[in-house]
């Protein structure tokens, strides 16, 4: 059932824990686009990594009534910078890769998101107009999205996908709302991102950080070859990525390695100094 477009006061200012990252845009007019398509439906966060030329008239003439979006556009230079304080990173792509990463529709992406309100902020990563993602800024997110186009024409014009996700995540707020007062009881809690969760979920920069200490650790005891990596940290990555670990469970990993550094580098050392590094749980 449609209902007319409510009045502006209706939306939350809340919704900008979503934010709209662009990588390397070339054509200034797709960012006046993505904002246009943004502010439509209710988001206003935008993030731009390395924009070949932004700001621009063009980009402005393109996003219409929509260039306050523009106005607090945040640029940085690089896709880091963007998403280091993010709890839940979304890569959009029309390709599959060779190491396969969890793949969502734009719905359940968007339902994502939902249950993410309240927890931290969100990135939704769209790639460049020419060559999209690459690999390694795909294996930056914790899930994949594709739009399920026609396989044999599949890619979209940039800003036509941001207009896609952004849909999605508003029918979804709208869904929430008229779901509130739904028995927050009958809420599984599985993850960190579900109310009633008891810590936080870990950001990307505490993930990374994570991530370069099991990889020094694994290279330490000779379980990781630098000059033969084959696709093992990839693999590594995707597995606790999937897992969604919060706060105190990076803690947890992290101490676990640093005891195996530890008990590497000194043999000798033994049980005691290992109880010592028992994080607090
Ligand atoms: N030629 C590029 C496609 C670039 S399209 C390539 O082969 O990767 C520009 C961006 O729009 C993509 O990086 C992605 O962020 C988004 N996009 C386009 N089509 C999409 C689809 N079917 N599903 C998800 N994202 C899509």
């Amino acid at each position: 059932m449609h209902k007319p477009a409510l009045p502006s006061t209706f939306d939350l200012p809340a919704r900008d824990y979503v934010r709209v990252v662009m990588m390397e845009t070339s054509h200034s007019g797709n960012i006046g686009a993505v904002a246009r398509a943004m502010k439509n439906m209710g988001l206003g966060n935008l993030c731009l990594v390395n924009p070949r030329a932004f700001p621009d008239e063009t980009s402005y003439a393109r996003a219409a009534g929509a260039s306050d979006v523009l106005d607090r556009a945040r640029v940085v230079s690089s896709l880091d910078e963007a998403i280091e304080d993010c709890v839940l990173v979304m890569g959009t792509s029309a390709r599959g890769r060779k190491v396969p990463w969890p793949v969502m529709s734009p719905t359940d992406a968007a339902r994502q998101v939902g249950d993410y309100h309240g927890k931290g902020e969100v990135a939704v990563v769209f790639g460049r107009e020419n060559n999209g993602l690459s690999n390694e800024e795909l294996q930056r997110c914790h899930v994949h999205i594709h739009i399920p186009t026609n396989p044999d024409y599949s890619s979209l014009n940039v800003a036509m996908a941001v207009q896609v996700m952004c849909y999605e995540i508003r029918m979804e707020y709208l869904r929430g709302l008229e779901n509130s007062d739904s028995n927050p009881q009958l809420k599984a809690i599985n993850s960190p991102e579900d109310p009633g969760w008891d810590v936080p979920p870990a950001t990307v920069s505490e993930l990374e950080g994570f991530f370069s200490h099991l990889e020094d650790t694994l290279a330490g005891i000779d379980f990781h070859r630098r000059d033969n990596p084959r696709q093992l940290m990839t693999r590594l990555r995707r597995l606790y990525q999937r897992a969604r670990p919060d706060q105190m469970e990076v803690n947890i990993l992290r101490g676990i390695l640093t005891a195996v550094q530890k008990s590497a580098s000194d043999p000798s050392a033994g049980v005691s100094s290992k109880k010592q590094d028992q994080t607090d749980v």
